[in-house]
């Protein structure tokens, strides 16, 4: 899988390495909603298609980015900074 970096242009997954699903939203960290916390940490989908995901390039640039990713074809449909997703509200919690 190839995967391109917005600063360092396409290279190889094996520079990179997840950080989890970029879709997840952190209950409030002064709740204490034990159902809304268990599913926060613990519930994870498996959705079909486009899938948003935190990556970072641990091999070159170290940014933290934001792909969409097909989860059953692997095809990605864009990668940007997952600074610019979360200041956005669009990437979940940080990475
Ligand atoms: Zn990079």
């Amino acid at each position: 899988m190839i995967i391109k970096c917005p600063y360092c242009g396409p290279r190889d997954v094996i520079e990179f390495t997840y950080q989890g699903d970029a879709t997840r939203q952190r209950p409030d960290p002064a709740s204490t909603d034990q159902a809304a916390w268990n599913a926060y940490v613990y519930d994870r989908a498996n959705p079909m298609g486009g899938h948003r995901e935190f990556w970072l390039h641990s091999g070159g640039c170290r940014q933290h980015l934001v792909v969409t990713r097909d989860m059953a074809t692997h095809v990605i449909s864009s990668v940007g900074f997952a600074r610019d997703a979360v200041a956005s509200g669009k990437g979940g919690d940080r990475p």
